[in-house]
């Protein structure tokens, strides 16, 4: 069998290592556009549950990935100048380059044939490949061409956001909510190793209107939030990474796959078959899973149809359960104002159970101290 895999993110990467490692005599090439040291963003963060599906399906490169991570258990929300923690919310971050340098690595020694600066535009030159894997994120270039057929459902969405990175050291996930005359912000920020954090700001359009983003440049953005968040910086910088705003955009398939006209078959996996917004944290680990849950369906059977059929059978379930918290969780943040009244106990609750996930009594299996704060200010 020989696949094609258009994409080298971290769903891309994955499902190749899997594959190669199972069944070597099995053909895989690799398609990115960047370089191997580019990319976008800075840490990510992961669940423990998403370490102990890596530790079975790889553990050399599960292994590489936990050392280099930095782990807490506490979301720290800051609210009218008050920061309010909750314990028991284990994760672990790291740079996104480190995942993907490693990921890249064990590629490369199990002898898939990485192919970087090789951006993809047409697909007649994948008519000898029996798989065509797109995993080429969330403005997949596969999805579009093959749209009559994926029948993709995209809705972007009306808050914008802007990734930066920056060497104040914030220990725990930290939501930071600042208000000034312009409107609200949200910041998501964690450190994900000993220099640096992520910190992403979030605003809705009107906020970001009002701000007069549209004509600023991106120096003058920076300085402009770096003094919306003078105090939770503690006057430290932003680090940009070719940072611009971004509005997110919801991606959905009405199939996931499809036979090819041409020969063979295609799928999509990672972000260009669904995302789920950044503020449950689990894009990646949803692009890794989707790899597993491919390569899972091609071991138990070869013949193409019946494993992307197991694939689509395994999967929907899972991601749509993660879409619709991660949508419950989405509108939170783009509604943010409405919420911004309430005091930071009343507030830190509704944020910590925004998405459905965690209802009143696992949140108290979490951080029970939490809960009868919270229980004495209600009563
Ligand atoms: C602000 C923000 C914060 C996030 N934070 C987190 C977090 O904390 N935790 C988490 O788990 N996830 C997070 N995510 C989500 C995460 O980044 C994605 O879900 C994840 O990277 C998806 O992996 P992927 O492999 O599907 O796609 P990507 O990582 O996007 O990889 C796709 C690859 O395909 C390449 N490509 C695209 N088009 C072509 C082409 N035509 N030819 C060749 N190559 C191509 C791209 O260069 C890229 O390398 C965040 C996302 C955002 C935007």
């Amino acid at each position: 069998m020989k696949i094609a895999v258009i994409g080298g993110g971290p769903a891309g990467l994955y499902f190749s290592i899997l594959v190669k490692k199972w069944r070597p005599d099995i053909e895989i090439d690799l398609f990115e556009r960047n370089a191997p040291d580019d990319t976008f963003g800075w840490g990510v963060v992961f669940s423990d549950k998403t370490l102990s599906y890596l530790k079975v399906e790889d553990e050399p490169s599960h292994d590489a990935i936990v050392q280099r991570f930095e782990r807490w258990d506490n979301v720290d929300i800051i609210h009218h100048d008050e920061k309010i923690t909750v314990r028991g919310n284990k994760f672990s971050g790291i740079a996104r380059i480190e995942i993907l340098h490693i990921l890249q690595e064990r590629a490369r020694e199990l002898g898939v044939q990485l192919h970087f600066r090789a951006p993809v535009l047409d697909l007649s030159q994948f008519q000898s490949y029996d798989l065509l894997v797109g995993a080429d994120g969330i403005n997949s270039e596969i999805r579009s061409q093959y749209a009559e057929t994926f029948k993709p459902d995209l809705s972007t969405r009306t808050n914008r956001y802007i990734w930066y990175g920056t060497p104040h050291l914030f220990h725990g996930l930290t939501l930071t909510f600042r208000e000034n005359n312009a409107g609200v912000f949200a910041a998501h920020s964690y450190k994900f190793n000993k220099t640096t954090s992520t910190f992403i700001v979030e605003c809705d359009e009107e906020t970001w209107q009002t701000a007069g983003f549209q004509d600023m440049d991106e120096d003058t953005t920076r300085h402009y939030l770096e003094e919306v968040f003078h105090h939770d910086l503690h006057g430290g910088k932003l680090l940009s990474n070719n940072s611009k705003w971004i509005n997110f955009v919801l991606v959905k398939n009405r199939h996931w796959w499809s036979e090819r006209k041409d020969k063979g078959y295609v799928v999509l996996l990672g972000d260009s078959l669904a995302t789920v917004h950044f503020s449950i944290g689990s894009g990646t680990k949803l692009a890794l899973e989707d790899s597993i849950a491919l390569f899972h369906a091609l071991r138990l059977t070869e013949r193409l149809p019946d494993a992307l059929i197991e694939f689509e059978a395994q999967r929907r379930p899972v991601v749509d359960e993660y879409q619709d918290a991660a949508y419950e969780s989405l509108l939170f943040f783009e509604n943010l104002k409405d919420y911004m009244h309430l005091d930071p106990i009343p507030f830190a609750y509704r944020l910590m159970t925004r998405s459905g996930k965690v209802d009143h009594e696992n949140l108290r299996r979490r951080d029970p101290v939490f809960v009868e704060q919270y229980e004495s200010f209600v009563k």
